[in-house]
């Protein structure tokens, strides 16, 4: 990687996104290996909303993995993909126009809410002659101290209405449930996911289940100064992962013929490492006190996780004469105060230097506003050692030609 981002910086400047598609593919095959060896029905869907770069999403179904989409843009660009509906899952609270072209051509639609459900019925009762399926996302509350906003309660009076009015509909099957809760990825929370979904499947489905989808949320393969900051060795494995959950899942369906798909949604566990953020350092002042880089990316680049967690960071130096700063804050291009790429930074520092921030494949490009300046090029390292654009920079046009100039 590092060869490749010099190179990057002297034939095109900074600032720029680098994908490594090695490290993603031994990652996403570590992960599927585990879970796919105690249970073969395993299927992962990539959540596009995490990261839905075009050659991202196209290396994940090269992979084998589906399509886990929340909007018809996203849906749109999986289909533009070449996805079969049957390998996209539609989730979400709102869902557009085209659920319905998913329905048609037996897609995985899980259905957020009793409302929801009801404007499905109304569409499948107006082409008896068909025949659609869908699932149910099952409301999680597994330790977190927030109430999830998504799916229906188990045992509650909506779920069981939901359950009922497919259940009359001739044409319609429910034939999954699925769930996703953020902010809780301990064993603990995911044992309890397991048996809840366990539970509901075998409560509120006839039969065995197509599938049962358990969602997103397990902590990933993650450098080891990233790793500390969650907790260290705390931190949960795959495998740790594999016995809790899908060990009870392949318990539960052991003697079943056809054997339910077990999906799980990751995002970030499988991307979030494999993109670095490469920018330089403009100036470096002292203002009262507190020491200043001024970098020409911003926070916004780098996606939630820095305002959480300080990222891996590689200085290469530009040349100068470095310093070692106490109270340093790195600090992007916005003229936002908030815009801290990193508070307290320790390494030594000049103007001219580059920074790689590591780990910033999870909701940074997705989340980039074109705030102050457009949003800057991604390229990937592919498997044979060539670099490749990915996305080209914005430009001015890509800002200012939805707006009208005619006054
Ligand atoms: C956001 C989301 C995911 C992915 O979550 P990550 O934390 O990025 O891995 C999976 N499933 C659903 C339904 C989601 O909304």
């Amino acid at each position: 990687m590092e060869q490749a981002i010099r190179n990057l910086i002297k034939s095109n400047g900074t600032p720029f996104y680098l994908f490594d598609e090695k490290g993603f593919i031994d990652n996403y095959r570590k992960l599927e290996g585990i879970f796919k060896a105690i249970y073969p029905n395993y299927q992962l869907s990539y959540s596009y909303k995490t990261n839905y770069t075009p050659f991202v999403c196209q290396l994940v179904r090269s992979l084998g993995g589906y399509a886990e989409v929340v909007s018809d843009m996203e849906y749109t660009l999986a289909k533009k993909l070449g996805y079969d509906n049957k390998q996209i899952v539609y989730n979400g609270p709102s869902k557009g126009e085209e659920m319905f072209d998913h329905l048609e051509h037996q897609g995985i639609l899980n259905i957020d809410s009793l409302d929801e459900a009801k404007r499905i019925i109304s569409y499948v009762k107006g082409h008896p002659d068909r025949n659609y399926t869908v699932g149910i996302r099952i409301n999680m509350h597994v330790g977190g101290d927030f109430i999830s906003r998504f799916g229906l309660v188990p045992e509650s009076k909506e779920l069981q209405e939901t359950v009922s009015l497919i259940k009359e509909t001739v044409n319609l099957n429910l034939i999954g449930l699925h769930c996703h809760i953020s902010r809780s990825r301990g064993v603990e929370a995911w044992t309890k996911r397991t048996e809840i979904m366990l539970k509901a499947a075998d409560d509120y489905i006839d039969g065995v289940p197509a599938y049962i989808s358990l969602g997103s949320g397990m902590y990933a393969d993650m450098p080891e100064f990233l790793k500390q900051q969650f907790g260290g060795d705390t931190v949960p494995t795959y495998e740790d992962y594999a016995d809790c959950t899908i060990q009870p899942f392949a318990d539960h369906y052991k003697d079943v013929e056809n054997q339910p798909i077990l999906f799980t949604e990751p995002g970030t566990t499988v991307v979030a490492r494999y993109l670095s953020f490469v920018t330089k350092v403009l100036s470096v002042k002292e203002v009262r006190g507190r020491y200043i880089a001024n970098m020409d990316g911003d926070y916004h680049n780098l996606g939630e996780i820095c305002t959480m967690k300080k990222l891996p960071v590689t200085v290469l130096s530009g040349g100068k004469e470095q310093h070692t700063y106490t109270n340093m804050d790195i600090m992007g291009f916005t003229c936002l105060e908030q815009d801290v790429l990193y508070p307290g930074f320790e390494q030594s520092i000049a103007e001219g230097d580059i920074l790689v921030f590591d780990n910033v494949g999870g909701y940074s490009i997705v989340s980039k506003p074109q705030f102050i300046k457009p949003q800057s090029a991604m390229y990937v390292l592919r498997t044979n050692g060539e670099v490749e654009q990915i996305m080209r920079a914005e430009t001015f046009d890509d800002v200012f030609n939805k707006f009208s100039f005619k006054f």
